[in-house]
């Protein structure tokens, strides 16, 4: 199932001309307001409307340290009365990422796609175990479900043997939450000694900000039911960027949003193809606070072969 056939299913010709737009509008908007871009692009000689994807390698890198050091405000591009939500990571030194509505609309635009291709629908009963908080995974999860108009059960705020009974309660088919979290609810159950596998879940998302292999076979075989990863960049946006397919190869790259690259660490110089090394994402289309070439310390590789899911979105390898 698809979300959005339109973008799943786009050409390359035709993504890498939305891509090429998106940034050309995105470099242009960041040298007219943002004060911690604008500098460094003038320097540069940087012309918004002549950009093309491929220049994007002249362009500065940005790092957790410039976002941190901005915090909470200092990188808005919008007054802060445009700002309807605040989230951060949450950590000692942390990131604010501000979200206008138009950011929120986007965000849960690239969750529903992961959603849906696990299959949640209007008949679906989805537990969210995730935390509602300053971190963005419980209300990212909820109000995009809420978009594809399955049950919600807010359970966030429920240790796991109350989890584990709610889900019985509600037969709950459909079960969201950080990876930590899933296992931690399968530990519990153990040691009450509950049947996780006679539970009525099928499918599990995993919700992810590190990328790593072995934790889907691993959750799979717990909850005997399907996994579907949902990977985020909390300094960016919420969980969402890229997501799993029944294919279960590799996570697809929500790329209208997200321009990914991936570089040596050390150099900083572009892999190729099916290369690994760190990847590195721009916003297209972020309005409070657009990135330009952020570098998530993850090691991956990108994939553009067709995906037997049918979805043409770039894949990202672990
Ligand atoms: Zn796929």
């Amino acid at each position: 199932m698809l979300c959005n056939r339109e973008i799943e299913t786009m050409t390359r010709a035709e993504m890498t001309k939305l891509q090429t737009s998106k940034l050309q509008k995105t470099v242009k908007w960041l040298q007219e307001k943002s004060t911690f871009y604008q500098e460094k692009l003038d320097k540069l000689g940087v012309r918004p409307d002549e950009l093309e994807l491929a220049d994007l390698t002249g362009l500065p890198f940005t790092t957790r340290e410039d976002l941190a050091g901005h915090y909470p405000y200092g990188l808005l591009t919008f007054p802060l009365s445009a700002v309807v939500r605040m989230h951060t990571t949450g950590e000692a030194v942390p990131v604010a990422v501000a979200y206008t509505s138009g950011d929120i609309g986007k965000w849960l635009e690239m969750l529903a796609r992961s959603l849906v291709a696990g299959g949640l629908n209007p008949t679906s009963v989805l537990q969210i175990a995730a935390g509602y908080g300053l971190s963005p995974e419980g209300f990212g999860l909820h109000y995009a479900a809420e978009v594809i108009g399955a049950t919600v059960i807010p359970a966030g705020d429920l240790e796991p043997l109350e989890q584990l009974k709610q889900i019985e309660d509600f037969g709950v088919t459909f079960l969201a939450a950080s990876a930590g979290q899933l296992l931690q609810l399968a530990e519990a159950a153990r040691q009450a000694g509950i049947d996780l596998q006679a539970l009525p879940v099928s499918t599990v998302y995993a919700i992810r900000t590190q990328v790593e292999t072995g934790l889907t076979a691993q959750l799979a075989e717990l909850f005997r039911a399907d996994v579907i990863e949902i990977y985020g960049v909390n300094e960016l946006i919420g969980p969402g960027i890229a997501g799993g397919c029944p294919a279960r190869n590799g996570l697809h790259i929500q790329e209208d949003y997200f321009y990914p690259e991936i570089i040596d660490p050390v150099t900083g110089v572009l892999k190729a193809e099916g290369e690994f090394g760190e990847l590195v994402l721009t916003s297209l289309g972020k309005e409070a606070m657009p990135v330009l070439r952020y570098r998530t310390g993850q090691l991956a590789a990108l994939e553009h072969a067709p995906c037997s899911c049918g979805r043409t979105l770039v894949r990202l390898r672990v």
